[in-house]
């Protein structure tokens, strides 16, 4: 078995039994890793860049399901309207009307998380906690029809401190409890909480992920070009 096989299948092993789903956050990594991983019977893989997105789209079969997991830039959304299965990293109102009026043009629903600015640095994107509740009090969301919201996500701080991850991740998940039982009135569709990465799934699926978005740890360190 080669080192991607092996990976892919000691993650899967840990997720079994836990209430979370794998991403297998491909990019930078070339359409035959995620063939290999595909072979395996992996189907759900995240990428972070709109145009890497679409051509391994084209170029890889039809049944994968694509999760769009970085910073989207407003002109970006109409490439990967068409058939994106979930975008995590909803991170502005903005982005949201944006990403409603392509889905109409493409007579689609797009399921969207609301990304959740919980670490410590700055150069991370979401919603502060606070910035999230304003939002959705506004009800500008409600009329959306392109757009369903379906959860979560984070990124934890990049920190060794295990204490701090877990507690950056807790806040999170009473926050989803929180905004489902406020604003979903507890619909079950809103249910998704995408948090944990190659460093801190572990603590990710014991705090209640839904969504774990894995990948230096399945396909070896990213290189960058
Ligand atoms: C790249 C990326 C990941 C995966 O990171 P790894 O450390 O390689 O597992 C997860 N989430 C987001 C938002 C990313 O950009």
């Amino acid at each position: 078995m080669t080192a991607l096989r092996l990976n892919l299948e000691k993650v899967l092993n840990e997720l079994d039994g836990s209430d979370a789903r794998l991403v297998a956050v491909s990019k930078y990594n070339p359409a035959e890793a995620i063939k290999e991983a595909y072979d395996c019977g992996q189907r759900i893989f995240g990428e972070s860049h709109a145009q890497e997105l679409c051509s391994k789209q084209q170029s890889l079969p039809s049944d994968i399901e694509w999760h769009f997991i970085g910073h989207l830039q407003t002109n970006k959304v109409k490439y990967i309207a068409p058939f994106i299965s979930l975008i995590h990293s909803v991170d502005s109102v903005k982005l949201m009307q944006e990403i409603n009026r392509q889905a109409i043009m493409t007579e689609r629903v797009i399921d969207c998380l609301l990304q959740v600015h919980i670490a410590e640095e700055e150069t991370k994107y979401g919603f502060l906690p606070k910035e999230l509740t304003e939002m959705l009090a506004s009800g500008v969301w409600k009329d959306l029809e392109g757009i369903r919201i379906t959860g979560l996500m984070c990124m934890a701080t990049n920190t060794n401190d295990t204490y701090k991850i877990r507690n950056e991740f807790r806040t999170v998940r009473q926050l989803h409890k929180e905004i489902k039982e406020r604003f979903f009135n507890n619909a079950p569709w809103f249910k998704e909480l995408s948090m944990g990465m190659s460093n801190d799934y572990n603590i990710a699926v014991d705090e209640g992920s839904t969504l774990v978005r894995i990948g230096s740890k399945i396909f070896g360190e990213r290189i960058y070009n």
